[in-house]
This record gives structure tokens, C-alpha cells and sequence, in this order.
């Protein structure tokens, strides 16, 4: 009994560990995908999404070639 009570225990225990790294894993690939989306606007530094012709932030007119 108290071995399987072991075995459990360290079943939950990888579970867990894979559960986290498949996350994190996960996570940042998420935000990579996000990421590459988005650029910074040369003039004002603010995040702007690739394609946009006038910056929201500082209205400059900006060129994606
Ligand atoms: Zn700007």
C-alpha cells in the first residue's frame, strides 16, 4: 500500500512537471506568434501592429516595404 501510495505520488509529481513545461512551452509560443505581429513605431516606440499606415500613437506616417 505504501508503495503504491509512492508510485501515485510520483505519477502526480510528472504529471505536474509535464502539465508545467507543456504550459511554458506552450506560453511562449503563444507570445511568439503575438510577437511577430507586432512592431514598434520608429518615431514614438509604442507597439503598432505590422501594416498600419498612420501610428495611433503619434500619428507618423509609416512605410512597410
Ligand atoms: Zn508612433
Amino acid at each position: 500500500m505504501a508503495q503504491e501510495t509512492s508510485l501515485n505520488s510520483n505519477d502526480d509529481v510528472l504529471a505536474a512537471i509535464l502539465g508545467a513545461v507543456i504550459g511554458i512551452v506552450g506560453g511562449f509560443f503563444l507570445i511568439s506568434l503575438l510577437e511577430g505581429k507586432k512592431q514598434k513605431c520608429p518615431v514614438c516606440n509604442n507597439n503598432i501592429e505590422q501594416g498600419v499606415g498612420v501610428c495611433p500613437h503619434c500619428g507618423a506616417v509609416l512605410q512597410w516595404s
